[in-house]
């Protein structure tokens, strides 16, 4: 390898270095952190910050770059050629934004994140408002600094830096056909009273939950002793670094099945970081998630078409009764997959089932959509939710804590995040009917609790290509189609058909 590359790479590594010591930083603000070290924290996270941004927006990257480019031995590989294209791509934007510009991002976030939850607690949109509006005007000045692409829309370019290569109208020729199908299949599928199951709000001791959730990371394939798994609020994962994955999940006493869910979902996340091939690759594109979408296919794939199967709870069962001890007694394997299938329209988003969670994202994306355009005012977004609501779910909000003020986003500035959601599920139905054509034992090995088949499918599919791919490249690749919306109606028509 030329020494202009080795060079390069070892500074994108050094960019990369820093970026890891501020993801534990932030990793023990969730966890461990006392309350009183949060504005301290803050600072750390700003130095650490601009140093990183400093890293990589040396002018030395740009003329290594260059020169790389122009070695013709060295772009006939098409690992190389992949990580050059990605680290011109991120060289560039980087480089578009303002320092001041990016600043002023940082400060108004943290501030507007305080101001979003003391007015989320006191049910007061108003006192929000003006913070949203900053972040609504900052978001415009970053689309602008970044640039739409050709015949795009300003949220295209914010939309770049969680899914590259994804724009909003190709979001729409997406969404559009999925919620015409989505809501009439929620009309047939939620029948009946709407209640939790006894199964769903079963007292089981947090520990022996906690001794549930590690025996089943450790059967998936999750490297304990290159990992954690820790509590916090909001359940989350961080590929800190090489050989530190982390993931949190939430325990309440009556919420076994909640719990295990999260940790499913923040364990597939994790399998993807733990494959990606960082070892020797740290800082170069190609150690790194395709996009957001993909990462969030990771977690569903876990969660819904394995956590939520029959196959899964054919081995589960025993295990979880052996662990969780007689308060199971009275429960089979029909119990289990009723309560983890049920289908119930419901107000917040991260609360909701796996058919109705894509319309609470459909909603999101329409009205940030409309927010940066200009086509919404921010004072009127609680009317506008509440409208969209009760349209797609039949569901009166009664107050903005439960309707547009539930969710952290807006308040960091995240515009162009929520559809990456909607775009995990939709690339996880792709990918697992994949999975199912390619390896026709996926299913009875997953109910012998035998995982090493689909995590080894995974990792040579998706998570040893990094970035080598765009995102709909990659599920093209794999799947053979493009993405599109009938794999995720085929799944969930298929599970929730009763005989
Ligand atoms: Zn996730």
């Amino acid at each position: 390898m030329s020494a202009r590359y080795s060079e390069l790479t070892s500074l994108l590594r050094r960019a990369a270095t820093l970026r890891s010591v501020g993801e534990l930083l932030a990793w023990d603000q969730e966890t461990m952190m006392p309350a009183k070290a949060a504005r301290f924290r803050a600072e750390e996270l700003a130095a650490i910050a601009e140093l990183a941004h400093q890293r990589m927006t040396e002018p030395r990257i740009g003329e290594l770059l260059a020169e790389c480019e122009a070695d013709l031995a060295l772009v006939v590989d098409p690992v190389v050629a992949a990580n050059l294209r990605d680290v011109r791509r991120d060289y560039e934007r980087v480089r578009k934004l303002p320092p001041d510009l990016v600043a002023e991002m940082t400060r108004t976030s943290s501030l507007a994140l305080e101001a979003w939850k003391a007015a989320r607690a006191a049910d007061d949109f108003s006192a929000f408002r003006p913070w949203l509006e900053r972040q609504i005007a900052l978001a415009r000045r970053k689309a602008e600094a970044y640039g739409p692409p050709p015949g795009g829309e300003p949220y295209d370019a914010l939309l770049e830096d969680y899914e590259p290569g994804m724009t909003a109208a190709q979001l729409e020729a997406l969404f559009g056909p999925l919620r015409d199908r989505l809501r009439p299949l929620i009309a047939e599928l939620a029948a009946g009273d709407g209640r939790p199951t006894a199964l769903e709000t079963l007292v089981v001791p947090q520990e022996r939950q906690r001794e549930l959730n590690r025996f089943v990371l450790s059967r998936l394939g999750f490297d304990l002793d290159a990992g954690r798994l820790d509590v916090s609020t909001h359940p989350f994962s961080s590929g800190i670094a090489p050989g530190d994955t982390r993931i949190t999940t939430r325990y309440r006493d009556d919420g076994f099945l909640d719990s295990l869910g999260s940790t499913l979902h923040e364990a597939g996340h994790a399998l993807y970081e733990q494959g990606l091939p960082k070892d020797d690759g740290l800082g170069l594109p190609l150690a790194e998630p395709a996009s957001l979408g993909i990462h969030e296919s990771q977690s569903r794939l876990w969660e819904n078409q394995v956590g939520r199967s029959r196959a899964f709870w054919t081995w589960a069962l025993s295990e979880a009764r052996r662990i969780l001890g007689a308060a199971l007694d009275p429960f089979d394997l029909d119990d289990f997959d009723r309560a983890v299938n049920r289908v119930r329209p419901s107000l917040i988003r991260v609360e909701s089932d796996e058919v109705t969670y894509n319309l609470h994202v459909l909603l999101r994306f329409d009205l940030e959509r409309a927010l940066v355009r200009g086509d919404l005012a921010p004072a009127d977004l609680p009317g506008a939710w509440n409208d969209r609501l009760h349209a797609d779910l039949g569901l009166r909000v009664p107050d903005d804590r439960r309707g547009c003020l539930q969710d952290i986003h807006w308040s960091m500035g995240a515009f162009g995040y929520f559809p990456t959601y909607t775009l995990g599920n939709l690339y996880a139905a792709q990918l697992w009917g994949a999975a199912r054509e390619m390896l026709p034992d996926l299913e009875p090995s997953i109910a012998r609790g035998d995982f090493s088949l689909l995590l080894g499918w995974l990792r040579r599919e998706v998570h040893a290509h990094g970035r080598r791919f765009p995102a709909g490249e990659l599920c093209r690749r794999i799947s053979g189609r493009p993405l599109d919306h009938a794999p995720l109606i085929g799944y969930l028509k298929a599970k929730h058909a009763r005989p």
